[in-house]
């Protein structure tokens, strides 16, 4: 198991993240078109807060399922919050925001989530 660990830009919302990250999704819905972001889904357990949640804000549209963590001063997503159909929760890194992977040789599936 690896460890990954991510943050925005300033640092105010740092995190790590256990699993081995095999793939992301590109997914071209209204709100990741414009961010840019490639996610790695993983079961929230697996993900770890380093600072507190007081410093992150949180955008929820469509549906509200998702909640969608930004740094009010930086600006950065680095991950988002939500529930799988099972009831499980989930967590969607923004791998932009971990240190040390090579973006280029992360494998990217494509998610049409402009139709859902
Ligand atoms: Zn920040």
């Amino acid at each position: 198991m690896t460890t990954y660990h991510g943050s925005c830009h300033c640092g105010a919302i740092a995190f790590d993240v256990e699993g081995e990250l095999q793939g992301a999704v590109a997914c071209n819905c209204s709100m990741c078109q414009r961010k840019g972001s490639l996610l790695w889904f993983v079961p929230r357990p697996q993900l770890t807060l380093k600072t507190p949640p007081e410093a992150m804000r949180s955008y929820r549209f469509n549906k509200h399922l998702i909640a969608h963590h930004f740094c009010p001063t930086c600006g950065i997503h680095p991950f988002g919050e939500g529930t799988a159909p099972n009831g499980a929760a989930m967590a969607a890194v923004n791998i932009r925001c971990l240190e040390g992977i090579e973006l280029d040789q992360v494998p990217v599936q494509h998610f049409d989530g402009r139709a859902l």
